[in-house]
């Protein structure tokens, strides 16, 4: 078994459990419901040390109140948002430490899909929540273009053998998307095949790699001719910046339906 297990959650959330040294411990991301949570922990026998929140929305925080009341342990999250369970503020800089997994997590800012949106990146692993997907980005609900698109930025920028554990099972739409955009990616075409022979065995996508989602990610690949050309006739103007064209492509996944 992995360092990391995943729990299911609500339509297509995944709740992941990272494991360390110990193994009986875990540290829990996003528990948006605490009941699948609670049953994996008892299935496989598992204490968990510690909640890592990545922004407020409900279903990556539902769950917190009910687990911190079975286990005492510290919640970590966002210092610009408002989580009532969080114990632990974190900003940029900070290092979530995780002793008893032997573990530690630097917290990068990546406003975007909201104000105060922080990820978690330790030992290769990337948890992202809402920010970066396999083959998407999450939706601008109270960030800007620019912030976005320089979360994203900083995400790319990490090592590319990062493994990315995001918090939604979207690979499948996202990849019809990035095939839009790019028809004649053979990388999409390959990558679209094995995620539809995984997504028919409910076997999850996740983690990515960044080194996969260079290839993969429209919203990683603003500087290919490609994606310029589609998102400059979506948007039917010139696009000046890289913001520009990131903004373009988002919109246009606003309103797609593949
Ligand atoms: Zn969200
Ligand atoms: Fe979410």
């Amino acid at each position: 078994m992995g360092p990391v297990l995943h729990v299911r959650a609500f339509e297509d959330n995944y709740i992941w459990l990272i494991r360390g040294k110990s193994p009986d411990k875990v540290a829990i991301v996003d528990p948006g419901d605490e009941v699948p949570v609670i049953a994996a922990l008892e299935r496989e026998d598992l204490a968990p040390v510690a909640i890592l929140c990545t922004h407020h929305h409900w279903d990556h925080t539902g769950g917190i109140a009910e687990l911190c009341e079975r286990w005492k342990m510290p919640v970590y999250g966002p210092a610009a948002e408002n989580i009532p369970a969080v114990t632990h503020q974190v900003r940029e800089g900070d290092e979530v430490e995780l002793p008893e997994l032997g573990l530690a997590f630097a917290v990068i800012e990546v406003p975007g899909h909201t104000r105060g949106h922080i990820a978690y990146y330790g030992q290769d692993m990337l948890f992202c929540g809402d920010t970066l997907f396999s083959a998407g980005c999450g939706r601008l609900f109270e960030g800007t273009a620019a912030q976005m698109h320089d979360s994203l930025g900083k995400l790319a920028a990490l090592p590319p053998e990062t493994r990315v554990y995001c918090a939604h099972e979207y690979t499948l739409a996202n990849l019809r998307f990035a095939l839009t955009v790019e028809p004649e990616n053979k990388d999409i075409q390959a990558h679209y095949r094995e995620v539809q022979r995984l997504r028919a065995q409910d076997t999850p996508t996740l983690p990515s790699t960044l080194v996969l989602e260079h290839r993969i990610n429209p919203f990683l690949r603003l500087d290919q001719q490609a994606v310029r050309r589609a998102a400059k006739q979506q948007a039917g103007k010139a696009l000046d910046s890289g913001t520009d064209v990131f903004a373009a492509i988002r919109r246009w996944k606003d309103h797609y339906r593949g």
